[in-house]
């Protein structure tokens, strides 16, 4: 029921009653008003908790509420939000999970990850792009290439923050802090999730967060 206390559109209702989500789990419970209240947050949230509903949400719901930034067939796309994620798989499950709570809404929701063909992920994110998500090289790519424009971001997610460190993506990570076009942190809303909180993690956190983020563990 808390769901229907959230304030979600119509149609987004829908698309949550049609996955068969009756309750938000605990991370849900927690985490939804504060990322729909417009606040910053680090999360300690594994895979299975329901994490990516957390941030999907609110994310749906403002695109939806305030209409889209980026424009169909245009050849540089600026995403209102970038879900960026260690691997392949998890891009693709994000990807899946944003594109069945977007299902007829105006939001579309497009995948960037490395060791696959650069063309097709290219035209598929021309033809439309809302939500951006994918793995820090290829997104990094994207930007440095033009066919992603980070001036519109309003929601920026750093998913297993400490997972992408281990796997080398510091100054891939570091690049979207200063990246051409890139909002100012106090004028995004940034979502970083990790199991673990090492010195590294907690840099990210400086980095990227408001001051006054919100801390679950
Ligand atoms: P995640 O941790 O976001 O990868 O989600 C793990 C799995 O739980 C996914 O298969 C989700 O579709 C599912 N899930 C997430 N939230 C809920 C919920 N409130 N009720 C039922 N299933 C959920």
């Amino acid at each position: 029921d808390s769901f229907a206390q959230l304030n979600l559109g119509d149609q987004l209702q829908r698309n949550i009653a049609r996955s068969g989500y009756k309750e938000p789990t605990p991370v849900q419970k927690w985490a939804l008003p504060i990322i729909c209240a417009g606040k910053d947050i680090m999360a300690c949230a594994q895979t299975g908790s329901g994490k990516t509903a957390a941030f999907v949400l609110p994310m749906i719901n403002i695109i939806n509420n305030s209409g889209p930034s980026s424009s169909e067939f245009s050849s540089t796309q600026t995403p209102d939000a970038m879900v960026i994620t260690p691997t392949r798989e998890l891009a693709m499950q994000i990807h899946k999970e944003t594109s069945k709570f977007a299902f007829s809404t105006m939001c579309q929701a497009q995948l960037a990850y490395g060791g696959a063909a650069v063309m097709h992920q290219r035209s598929c994110i021309r033809r439309g792009c809302n939500i951006v998500i994918g793995t820090p090289g290829r997104l990094k790519q994207f930007v440095n290439d033009g066919t992603i424009g980070l001036q519109n971001i309003k929601f920026f997610v750093l998913d297993e923050a400490d997972r992408m460190l281990d796997m080398g993506f510091q100054s891939d990570i570091d690049f979207f802090a200063r990246a051409p076009g890139m909002p100012d942190k106090t004028r995004r809303q940034t979502l970083l999730f990790s199991a673990t909180f090492p010195e590294e993690v907690q840099q990210i956190a400086k980095t990227f967060l408001k001051d006054n983020y919100q801390f679950l563990t």
